[in-house]
């Protein structure tokens, strides 16, 4: 019998659910719902007519449906219990998510860390998987978008129990530069998430010289791509803070890989990712090699990771 999980990868402003076969990984079908962040009940009728509409997939296919995995933005206690969201979900402080989703659905529930997921999905279904059938053992898995979203896995299996396993994009790289929301100084999330390629931006001078470019890591990495000397600045500063954050995540966690996920990642020109290579750290010893990677899970990375929650 096929075994199906939902998973549900909740974002700045969509949250995707999907349905997933375990066993190939194949995603079987997307719903996208605008996030709902002010309105608990809204949230949960939300995702709900969604998770009661793959209910009926699953049912009509009679497959075996394991349950809804979810990675939310935030920390998560081993007991399915939100703690808190940094605020982003202003309803989910403390908040019984997986409590409220089993007893709607009569479905098992599982949550982890958003990050932490991303890294399963990659390392279960992505790069994890290794090229010659033999998976690969020790996963690190950066994600570049809205903040920076590190999980690590070791075969398959995410390393540290929950809750607090999951603060490595707030190592400091520099002691006098921007302070992140965490109240830290320089934290690496600040400098090579989305908005980190902003603030490069801007105290480079960028927007009073090209008022007509959006501020976006996007259009600043498009520029630089098409010549322009002062995007060509800011994306030297950008990679030299990721080279050094993966720097130091190598001599952390010896990762057999190292994968790059998120927008950010994707739109890297060849150039700049043989400038995220690494070869010869963690001396003295010879043996050791390690290598970046881009994702190629896309935007279903969130989704196959939380449904991964139920593989066994
Ligand atoms: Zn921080």
């Amino acid at each position: 019998m096929k075994t199906l999980a939902i998973g549900i990868d909740i974002g700045g402003t969509r949250t995707k659910i999907g349905l997933v076969n375990l066993s190939s990984g194949q995603v079987e079908g997307i719903l996208i719902t605008p996030t709902e962040t002010k309105d608990g009940d809204q949230f949960l009728k939300t995702i709900g007519e969604a998770i009661s509409q793959f209910k009926r997939k699953a049912a009509t296919e009679q497959a075996f449906l394991a349950g809804v995995g979810i990675g939310v933005p935030g920390f998560v206690f081993a007991d399915g219990t939100v703690d808190s969201t940094y605020g982003f979900l202003e309803f989910m402080d403390d908040y019984p998510l997986a409590t409220h989703i089993q007893q709607q659905h009569d479905l098992p529930c599982r949550l982890d860390n958003d990050a932490r997921v991303v890294a399963l999905g990659e390392a279960i279904y992505g790069h994890g998987r290794g090229r010659s059938g033999v998976p690969v053992s020790r996963v690190l898995v950066l994600t570049l978008g809205t903040g920076l979203g590190v999980g690590f896995t070791i075969d398959g299996k995410l390393d540290g129990q929950l809750p607090f396993a999951h603060m490595g994009g707030h190592m400091t790289i520099t002691t006098n530069d921007f302070v992140c929301y965490c109240g830290k100084t320089g934290c690496l999330e600040s400098l090579v998430s989305g908005a980190g390629v902003g603030r490069i931006a801007t105290r480079l001078g960028w927007s009073k010289k090209y008022p007509e470019v959006p501020l976006t890591a996007e259009s600043i990495f498009a520029q630089k791509h098409s010549g322009n000397p002062d995007a060509e600045a800011i994306v030297d500063e950008y990679l030299g803070y990721l080279k050094t954050g993966i720097d130091n995540y190598i001599n952390l966690y010896a990762p057999d890989v190292i994968v790059l996920g998120g927008g950010i990642a994707k739109g890297l020109s060849k150039n700049e990712r043989d400038q995220l290579q690494t070869p010869g750290l963690l001396r003295p010893f010879k043996a050791y090699k390690t290598t970046v990677l881009i994702s190629e899970l896309h935007e279903q990375a969130g989704i196959l990771g939380s449904a991964a929650l139920f593989k066994e």
